[in-house]
């Protein structure tokens, strides 16, 4: 099974997979294989990410913000730096799991490349700002790319990291008056949860139509006739 079939989350699991390699890159053997190692663990990576967008390694690699080169499937950086790209790229893969059409795994990557641009290059701070609320009524990135509104998600998680450029979203944000009040999943994909499940992927849909039968915001769409 590819990663990106799998619906369960893989937070715990990345932290594990990138000790396992530091484990891996620790352990009494020669350096070279070590590289070597990690070399095609990251090369693994980006062919199930390129694949899962339907995209080819180096425009994937593109889109990520990446080159192989720099990657360094074909060059020769640092391990750390190494460690570093397998992070990101696990962290990709993450949520792209849990979308099932290709333009909203295409859209994710290259929101997400920007968020981690935008947001300042840490890591750690964009996995943060992808749980964070404003409030209670709001729902965070990883709910809402989850809903398959992933430009709004991505939009979202920027709001919450510690940039210029966040704290710019962030006011904008605040300072509409609807946007606390407004409803988390647009009246289109809700309608479409329904009628079309097929239309926007079966676990997206099945996501809308749980989060619908929680939110009392978002259950009024379905009282509403889409445009
Ligand atoms: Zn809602």
């Amino acid at each position: 099974m590819s990663p990106v079939q799998d619906t369960d989350t893989h937070e715990p699991d990345f932290k594990l997979q990138v000790a396992s390699m530091r484990s891996l890159i620790d352990a009494p053997s020669p350096a070279d294989d070590k590289t070597e190692e990690l070399k095609a663990e990251l090369t693994q990576r980006a062919d199930e990410l390129a694949r899962a967008t339907d995209w080819t390694r180096d425009q994937f690699l593109e889109h990520a913000g990446c080159s192989s080169e720099q990657l360094v499937i074909d060059g020769n950086a640092k391990i750390d730096f190494m460690l570093a790209c397998l992070s990101y790229l696990l962290w990709m893969e993450g949520f792209l799991t849990n979308l099932d059409l290709v333009f909203d795994r295409q859209t994710a990557v290259i929101a997400s490349t920007r968020l981690f641009h935008d947001g300042g290059r840490d890591l750690d701070d964009c996995k943060r700002a992808m749980t964070e609320k404003l409030s209670p009524a709001e729902r965070s990135a990883e709910e809402l790319i989850s809903f398959g509104e992933v430009t709004k998600g991505f939009q979202v998680a920027l709001a919450h990291t510690d940039s210029k450029p966040g704290r710019a979203i962030k006011r904008v944000l605040l300072d509409d008056p609807c946007y606390l009040s407004s409803p988390h999943v647009s009246d289109d994909r809700v309608h479409l949860a329904w009628t079309d499940p097929e239309a926007l992927g079966v676990r997206v849909a099945e996501s809308v139509r749980r989060h619908v039968g929680e939110c009392s915001v978002c259950a009024a769409s379905r009282t509403r006739t889409p445009a």
